[in-house]
């Protein structure tokens, strides 16, 4: 992410981040209070607008005798309502229990108050579906989709149905207003107004939540693709992203012409540990060698990753063969000085290593160098590391060096 876009994160309003928690959240609680949160401002401005015709009589001729103080009436018992619910809401935001009922009781009366209002005023030849189109949004980010169905279904059928009475002429597109506000000529003072205020207030909190979406989804794909790379018992790089790693590193040494090196380790008899011990133990081994090999390694430059089951695996950029054998023999000595404790008794464990340096960039070859240098350390009786150069000429010889750890 750009420093732009950290800095612009960071001066994000705290309510936007609040937002923000609450849409990965999902709890039904917070979610009520968030929605509240999010609609209540625009009705706000609409309840605003909507004093108007009481104030100014230039106002009030465009309104059917009465009907702007019966729709202010409304908004203000909405505006109450959603107070409330919101706040009950904001009380329970500890509760992650669902709560039915207080989604209901939030969502249906703020989305159908706010569209009969906008309908009320002819939704067709304004901007006023903006506003529907941010509550849907917002209601949808902070809801899963079978608590929106009632405010949703209830919307559709409360369009159609005046859709299908203007059509008879029971009804008319603006059943607020004596007139709709487009009538072919210049537009109404007032309703000039009316449709920028609309527009802004649509159009503002609309661009603002798509970004805080856009900011979310942007985190929490980070997050998963953290996941997907990272073993979860040990911390360490799974296979997946070594060999990636590996690919990278392999063209960056033809690149480069700088050393590359492997080294591979398989914990001895491991089978044993956990058959003597319980598997919780042997997991707490694993993990232990995970941070051994964090230790031993560079960040940002070496990684370190869990191969196999019981097998890790070392990428060593600019490194050559001694020093990978270096690396491999201070791990090898720490995990063997190491007392492991279970049921009141120690024990100790010792793995075999396997390295092998990289030539020509080759690395899926290097790594089976090093995997059969692991197996050769294994037959000549484990707790030792067996090291050579991945030559693709030596395939066939098998010319490895081979060095006992301990004396
Ligand atoms: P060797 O010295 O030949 O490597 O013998 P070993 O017993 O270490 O090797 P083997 O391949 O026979 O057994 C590996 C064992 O590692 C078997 C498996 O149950 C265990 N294992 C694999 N993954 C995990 C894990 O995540 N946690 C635990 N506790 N054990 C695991
Ligand atoms: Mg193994
Ligand atoms: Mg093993």
């Amino acid at each position: 992410m750009s420093g732009f876009a950290v800095r612009f994160e960071a001066w994000l309003p705290r309510w936007l981040g609040w937002l923000e928690g609450r849409i990965v959240e999902r709890r039904d609680a917070t979610s009520c209070a968030g929605f509240v949160v999010g609609v209540w401002p625009l009705l706000l401005v609409l309840w605003c607008l909507q004093c108007a015709p009481l104030l100014d009589d230039a106002v009030a001729v465009h309104y059917r005798p009465g009907w702007a103080g019966r729709a202010l009436w409304a908004l203000s018992l909405l505006l109450v309502w959603l107070a409330g619910m919101g706040l009950l809401g904001w009380r329970r935001r500890h509760d992650a229990s669902p709560q039915p009922w207080l989604v209901q009781l939030t969502v249906v009366p703020g989305t159908l108050g706010l569209l009969w209002l906008v309908m009320g005023h002819g939704f067709k030849d304004n901007p006023s579906p903006m506003l529907l189109l941010y509550v849907v949004v917002v209601s949808r980010a902070l809801f899963v989709p079978r608590a929106l169905r009632w405010a949703w279904g209830l919307s559709v059928v409360s369009i159609v149905a005046a859709e299908a009475l203007a059509q008879w002429e029971v009804w008319t597109d603006a059943p607020l207003l004596v007139q709709p506000m487009f009538t072919g000529q210049a537009l109404a003072t007032w309703w000039a107004v009316w449709v920028r205020v609309v527009f802004l207030t649509g159009v503002l909190p609309l661009s603002g939540v798509l970004f805080v979406l856009a900011i979310a989804l942007g985190r929490r794909r980070r997050e998963l693709e953290a996941l997907a790379r990272t073993d979860a018992l040990t911390g360490l790089a799974n296979r997946r992203e070594f060999m990636a790693q590996l690919e990278r590193e392999s063209r960056r040494h033809v690149r480069s012409g700088q050393a590359l090196s492997l080294v591979l380790f398989d914990v001895d008899h491991f089978k044993h540990i956990n058959d003597s011990w319980g598997h919780p133990v042997g997991d707490q081994v694993l993990a232990r060698i995970g941070t051994l090999l964090r230790q031993h390694t560079r960040e940002q430059v070496d990684t370190a990753a869990r191969y196999g089951g019981e097998e890790f695996v070392l990428l060593l950029p600019d490194t050559d063969l001694a020093g990978a054998q270096r690396v491999a023999e201070k791990i090898s000595q720490r995990l063997r000085a190491e007392p492991f404790e279970a049921q009141g008794q120690c024990f100790s464990v010792t793995q075999s290593v396997g390295v092998a340096e990289v030539v020509q960039g080759d690395g899926g070859w290097a790594l089976r160098v090093a995997d059969r240098n692991l197996y050769q350390a294994k037959q000549a009786g484990r707790d030792r590391m067996v090291a050579s150069v991945a030559f693709a000429e030596d395939a066939a010889s098998g010319s490895n060096t081979e060095r006992r750890l301990r004396p």
